[in-house]
């Protein structure tokens, strides 16, 4: 077609032929400039550095038995044989001399880092017995998994189900909540899929977005079309490598990016340019309400005329004055997605969404950009991401439990995507429960949270937390509070399933154990289970949690060995093999066949290519016919099925719409409105805590943007110097948030994260490059150096997140490229000092590397100086920071952190006061089509008073 981007190829040139994976010959690099073949067994797998599931081939040596190199899967749908540095950076963390090789259990106190080896089997019966205890005591909501990196969709939901417990806890409000409920609001669905490859317009609500969320396949695709000659929009108060690469930048200032979306919205409104069939028959206008105005039984043309009146004042000189952005840069980008029509993608993700009180709304903002130009479902332009994530149906899934548990949950936040879990540490010591047993995996809260002094004191008390294992591949600061340290698997030593939205088509990708499957393939050996096969007894969760869950109910009486036992041999353990094998036989459409042509089983074919296609071109999802076979009751356009809506009438035709209650595109939300929010029923414009406002009435000023004009920041009297907003939520492109798990080339390229500072802020300020200042919050400070910049808004400065990894002792293996040794003081209860007492430098090991470091500025923990700030509505912490600046003193040293817990704790109840609790309509805790984590019974939704009634 002419019309379609013509980008480079996106095959790769030159790759080995999958027919020639089996024996793969190359020249040994280091024989050179001698010729010496090598043999290789090239097996697939799947990246675990981020979310995005790229694909990678482990060249396993057949003379040696070990990996030689990592390279892209040419044959995964989504990365398409490319690979990011942080992928490539797989081969330091397998060589790695610092990861955790053994279980360890502790020795001394807790925290004390004394620690001696143990065995799985000892492990299994400690975590047997007292989970068993627990569950049978009705105790099992004291049992909690809460996960950093998940690996496999679904998999620990079933297995806490299995358990019958409310148990699983994530990372999601320190990550994405925010710009999660913007999107629900709208779709049914959480997350968006832009095809990028085919749009004539991108919009990236930035901050680290494309250097970071789905990087590769983004970026790649991204590429592509921009190559072809769309245009990208970067709105970003930082130039970051996403903005550098624009068309256009705008850089408004941090929270004000909702404004700038909805004058958008309002210049598309006002010129006609938008799609109105498109909206009559796919939002859910009917049901508007707003300023006196009723839609239902006016016409659309009415709705319009109203839709516009109400946004009438959000005009681009409006968010001019908001934003800093200029209202004509703010026009034009309105034409450009006019242009684009229904070509249009976008994406925010963490960025303003995750940094600002309020900032769930940027998302349904930019959304409404979508609704407008028609660009939802179609080639170009934006979809739910449930339409292209393709999560199988699991293996044996047990009932919903019957528990809520309000340390996840809690009532104050009934609309949250998802649990409270920067909350935790608050919650237990108010006294709303303990944890008896409580597993972090691939987690390191201590360093990656806000407050990581409050997870201290409750990680070290017994009485909160009674056994700590800490699921790792690496030592972190976390672990170091643990129990019991437990070697898990990286990307080439572990089973999981992974599926992401990508792209406009579904995919399925199998991670995979490489050295035991090497050992099957090449040697035919049967591995009992994956830690025979992998580096020291590093093992694999999937045959962790079935062997704990064995152990739990060895006989079976409790009802929970059931899920976890084979279906072929019954009265054994579920293999990996089998549990594999049923998903992949029964669940994936299109892969039995794919095998069979092959000679190959399903599972045979997954491990040989490592990924599989189950749809391309993936569009206009909404409008599949609705099933015959549902009998179903119409109500205007609705259709439903015993109560349940399960589609809508479109032009006549019976479809199955989106994953809302109206079935279509949610403009105006009726949940908003009947949980206590009714302002923020449509898309609107929210005042962030760090917005220009607040900053005036943090730095004195008497009048505010708070409903009762009372400000958010109180400072503690040390607090000295320039009121600025702190932007802390980007990353380097080639870091791994808390997890660089000893990749050495990545620390060698990006180890210090100096504060960005304008260059109009540093000239009127009297501060330059390489000064050390003192930043200080609401419950802290941290001392860290200057670097001025012209690509930072003014008003602003900004710090990298993931850098400033600390140890307390020289021999501690935590990130030893990237880490300083520290020393960290309570001298008084709750009051905390942590300073630098050795920059990171060379030592001696096996790795030659280790004493080639030239680097010793590795970073701030700025992260242990900020309070929790949980979003009213979406939970989500909001991660800016009004931050006073001032000169260091001489006392200061660079690293050093200071943080009193007590003010932690006050700056979380007056968040807290903000929300508006449960129950909502029918006494629920939230809404019933609210997406939850490991879902519970609908009873389970009502809440109860202390007697187990209904309130
Ligand atoms: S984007 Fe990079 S880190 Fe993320 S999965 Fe792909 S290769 Fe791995």
């Amino acid at each position: 077609m002419e019309d379609e981007p013509q980008g480079p190829g996106t095959e790769l040139g030159s790759y080995p032929p999958t027919d020639r994976w089996s024996d793969w010959v190359e020249n040994d690099p280091r024989a050179w400039p001698k010729k010496a073949e090598r043999h290789y067994r090239l097996i697939p797998t799947i990246c675990f550095n981020c979310e995005a599931a790229c694909g990678l081939l482990a060249y396993v040596d057949k003379e040696t038995g070990e990996i030689g190199k990592i390279e892209g899967n040419p044959v995964h749908p989504a990365s398409r044989g490319r690979l990011c540095a942080k992928g490539m950076a797989i081969m330091n963390q397998l060589q790695s001399e610092d990861r955790v090789l053994y279980p360890m259990k502790r020795k001394g106190r807790r925290g004390s880092n004394q620690w001696e080896r143990t065995t799985w089997d000892e492990v299994l019966e400690t975590f047997g017995a007292r989970i068993r205890r627990a569950i049978r005591e009705g105790r099992g909501e004291e049992v909690m998994y809460h996960v950093g990196r998940p690996g496999h969709d679904g998999y620990m939901e079933r297995v806490l189900q299995g358990w019958g417990i409310d148990g699983h806890n994530s990372h999601v409000n320190i990550c994405s909540a925010a710009a999660r409920l913007g999107y629900f609001l709208w779709q049914g669905a959480d997350r968006p899929s832009p095809d990028y490859a085919n749009a004539r317009c991108i919009l990236l609500i930035s901050a680290h977005l494309e250097a970071g969320h789905y990087f590769n396949p983004h970026a790649q695709r991204i590429i592509e079309a921009k190559t072809a000659g769309a245009k990208l929009i970067v709105v970003d108060p930082r130039l970051s490598n996403t903005a550098s690469c624009a068309d256009s930048w705008l850089a408004p200032h941090p929270g004000t990016e909702a404004a700038v979306l909805l004058a958008m919205a309002k210049v598309i409104l006002d010129s006609g340019r938008f799609d109105a069939p498109f909206m009559r028959q796919w939002v859910n206008w009917e049901e508007y309400e707003a300023d006196g105005f009723v839609a239902r039984g006016k016409t659309f043309e009415e709705f319009i005329t109203a839709l516009k009146a109400h946004y009438a004042r959000y005009t681009p000189e409006y968010a001019e004055r908001e934003s800093g952005v200029p209202a004509d840069a703010i026009g034009q980008a309105a034409r450009d997605v006019a242009d684009a029509g229904s070509r249009f993608a976008s994406h925010v993700w963490r960025a303003c969404a995750a940094g600002n009180l309020g900032g769930w709304q940027s998302a349904r903002a930019l959304v409404l950009l979508h609704a407008l130009t028609g660009s939802l479902g179609t080639r170009g332009g934006l979809s739910p991401n449930s339409w292209d994530k393709f999560v199988p149906e699991p293996f044996k899934a047990p009932p919903a439990q019957e528990h809520w548990n309000e340390l996840l949950y809690p009532p104050e936040w009934p609309l949250s995507h998802h649990e409270l879990s920067q909350l935790l540490p608050h919650f237990l010591k108010e006294g709303r429960g303990r944890l008896d047993v409580y597993f972090t995996r691939v987690f390191n809260p201590v360093w990656t949270y806000p407050d990581g002094f409050s997870w201290i004191e409750v990680l070290r008390d017994e009485r909160l937390v009674g056994l700590h294992a800490a699921l790792t591949p690496v030592w972190s600061e976390t672990a170091a509070f643990a129990d019991y340290v437990l070697p898990m698997g990286l990307a080439c030593e572990r089973h999981d399933i992974q599926s992401q939205e990508t792209q406009a088509g579904r995919w399925i990708g199998f991670r995979q154990p490489v050295l035991r499957v090497f050992r099957e393939l090449e040697h035919g050996e049967k591995v009992r289970c994956t830690y025979e096969a992998n580096p020291g007894e590093v093992w694999e969760e999937d045959e962790f949690w079935t062997s704990l869950s064995w152990h739990i109910d060895p006989d079976g009486s409790m009802g929970i060995r059931q899920w976890f036992e084979s279906q072929t041999e019954p009265g054994t353990p579920v293999s990996v093999d089998e549990y594999y094998g049923h998903i992949f036989d029964h669940s994936v459409p299109g892969l039995p066949a794919s095998a069979a042509q092959e000679g190959l089983t399903p599972l045979q074919y997954m491990r040989k290519y490592g990924a599989f296609e189950v749809a391309r071109d993936v569009y206009s999802v909404n409008e599949t016919p609705l099933s015959d076979a549902l009998v179903t009751t119409q109500e205007g356009d609705l259709l439903s099925e015993d109560g349940l809506a399960v589609g809508v009438l479109a032009g006549g035709r019976a479809v199955v719409g989106y994953e809302t209650p109206s079935r279509k595109l949610e403009l105006y939300s009726t949940t908003m409105r009947d949980w206590k929010w009714p302002e923020f029923a449509l898309p609107e414009y929210i005042r962030s805590h760090v917005g220009p406002e607040a900053l005036a009435m943090a730095g004195g000023a008497t009048e505010g943007p708070g409903a009762d004009g009372t400000p958010l920041v109180e400072w503690p009297s040390h607090a000295r110097g320039e009121v600025l907003a702190l932007v802390p939520t980007y990353r380097l492109p080639t870091l791994i948030h808390s997890r660089n798990n000893n990749a050495k080339w990545l620390f060698e390229i990006s180890h210090k994260n100096p504060l960005l500072m304008s260059n109009a802020d540093a000239s009127r300020l009297q501060m330059g490059t390489g000064d050390l200042v003192k930043v200080h919050t609401e419950i802290g400070w941290f001392v860290i150096s200057l670097w001025v910049t012209e690509g930072l808004k003014p008003g602003v400065v900004a710090c990298s997140h993931h850098l400033g990894r600390w140890r307390r002792d020289r021999n501690e293996a935590i990130e030893r490229w990237g880490s300083s040794v520290v020393s960290i003081e309570e001298p008084e209860p709750g009051k905390w000092m942590l300073r630098v007492k050795e920059a990171t430098q060379p030592w001696v090991s096996a790795d030659p590397d280790s004493q080639r470091i030239w680097w010793s500025d590795t970073g701030v923990h700025q992260n242990l100086t900020f309070p929790v700030h949980p979003d009213p509505v979406s939970g989500m912490q909001c991660w800016h920071q009004v931050v006073k600046v001032e000169k260091a003193g001489g006392d200061d040293r660079y690293g050093d952190v200071f943080v009193d817990t007590a003010l932690a704790h006050q700056v979380y109840l007056k968040w807290k006061g903000l929300s508006r609790p449960a129950p909502g309509p029918g006494n629920l805790r939230r809404p019933l089509w609210f997406a939850r984590v490991a879902r519970p019974t609908p009873e389970a939704y009502l809440m109860r008073t202390a007697g187990g009634t209904p309130q």
